[in-house]
């Protein structure tokens, strides 16, 4: 299977100085309005490298494989591969994607529990040797077909967020072990450590502070203060073990902006539909909005499935700050009930054709083969600022297909269709 980065087609605006992100995406809302307003992502580059810094201030011991299902859009893999980091790919053809990058294969890892055994066999003869395993039928597997495999061992984790269960779908239970590097022993094959995996969305120091007592790290900057002096106890720098992490949301979510259009408007009286708490402020005869728009679970928003989602959108139009505002709701273009993007939210009134601006996007759909046939991907326009850009040269941090790929955005953006933007190169 061929990565699509050997055929991508893409460009990063270079942003002179003065211009914003909110002017990228005012031309190109400006733009979308006119050819038929699609939605679409505007991904801030720049934002990977400023992650980065901080990973390296407050994590620098440990080295981050970049979770390649969270964000596989051409720019960001460039960018990660520049940075020197690793990637943490879950299949086939995420290896390919890292691999056309030219990602060397100790680079890689292969963290997916229950391996198809022709992707085994794939990285074996790419020489992507560290993967991951959790049961004894994997390890049979893995024996079959890739001998030479360095297996870490998957240790399941607390669900916090589930009252006290387990993250059930993968992960032995520490009791487990002991039979599992038996089993590995008599089939000769080596495993050379423990991973385990804990969502980014989780915040409970308690879940961190379990996993890496019961074997080592995870990354998670807001709970980092647990987790390094952790570190220092349990794998100081003597012990000689290497720690690493799979950071995925931490480097793109806050990368990537995502504009949707309003395709449908419904005004509702039904008490049922008020949010909670709006009950005494509310008179009987305003009204409740429902908005539909062109993305939603089943696109751009798939992550709220099964996260929780509380981003309230920007309005694009500029509205009256005393402008009165409703409860509304939004919800995505399917007839799905699950296809719910925001509950209940206190917004202005709307109309059809109108902007919403989701902050946080980067991580989710993108770069990814789309689940549902009939899910148009938003375009993704990358931009850079210039002192993004700067520092990036300065720090010697760059490709060949990076720089190819700059083109120039001067300050006061050309807001006419013909000359616009994402042509300007
Ligand atoms: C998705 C994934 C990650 C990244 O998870 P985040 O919550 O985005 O940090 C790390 N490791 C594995 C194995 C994953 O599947």
């Amino acid at each position: 299977m061929k990565g699509f980065l050997e055929d991508a087609n893409y460009s990063i605006g270079l942003l002179d100085e003065g211009a914003t992100l909110g002017d990228v995406i005012d031309n190109y809302v400006y733009e979308h309005t006119l050819t038929g307003k699609k939605a679409f992502f505007v991904g801030d580059l720049g934002k990977l490298l400023k992650k980065h810094h901080q990973w390296q201030n407050v994590m620098a011991p440990v080295k981050p494989f970049y979770a390649v299902k969270c964000n596989s859009s051409p720019g960001v893999l460039e960018i990660l591969a520049a940075l020197g980091i690793g990637f943490a790919c879950s299949s086939k053809s995420e290896m390919t994607l890292v691999q056309d990058l030219g990602i060397a294969p100790e680079n890689i890892i292969y963290t997916n529990p229950c391996k198809q055994a022709s992707q085994i066999k794939y990285a074996a003869k790419t020489g992507v040797n560290i993967m991951t395993c959790d049961n004894e039928g994997e390890l049979k597997k893995i024996a079959r077909n890739h001998p030479s495999a360095k297996l870490l061992l998957h240790i399941a984790t607390e669900d916090i967020s589930g009252a006290e269960e387990m993250n059930m779908k993968f992960g032995t239970m520490l009791k487990s072990c002991r039979h599992l590097m038996e089993c590995a022993k008599e089939l000769e094959v080596q495993i050379v450590g423990v991973k385990f995996h804990i969502s980014s969305s989780c915040k409970e120091p308690q879940v961190y502070i379990h996993a890496i007592s019961d074997a080592r790290c995870v990354f998670d900057m807001a709970v980092n203060h647990v987790i390094s002096p952790l570190l220092d106890v349990y794998f100081p720098e003597e012990s000689g073990v290497n720690v690493i992490a799979e950071p995925g949301c931490y480097y793109v979510s806050s990368a990537f902006t995502l504009a949707v259009n309003i395709i449908a408007k419904k005004a509702v009286e039904y008490d049922k539909f008020l949010p909670s708490g709006m009950e005494q402020t509310r008179s009987d005869d305003e009204p409740i909005f429902m908005y539909y728009m062109n993305d939603g679970v089943y696109g751009s928003f798939a992550s709220k499935l099964s996260e929780k989602f509380n981003t309230i959108p920007e309005v694009h139009k500029k509205y009256k700050e005393d402008e009165p505002l409703f409860a509304s709701s939004l919800w995505g273009p399917s007839c799905d009930e699950l296809d719910q993007i925001v509950g209940n939210c206190l917004l202005p009134e709307l109309s059809v054709g109108d902007w919403l601006i989701f902050d946080n996007m980067g991580s989710g759909t993108l770069g990814q083969q789309s689940a549902f046939n009939d899910f148009q991907r938003p375009p993704v326009y990358y931009m850079m600022s210039f002192n993004d850009w700067y520092e990036m040269q300065d720090a010697g941090i760059t490709s060949d297909t990076l720089m190819k790929n700059f083109f120039f955005v001067p300050s006061c953006i050309q807001l006419s269709p013909e000359d616009s933007f994402s042509t300007a190169a």
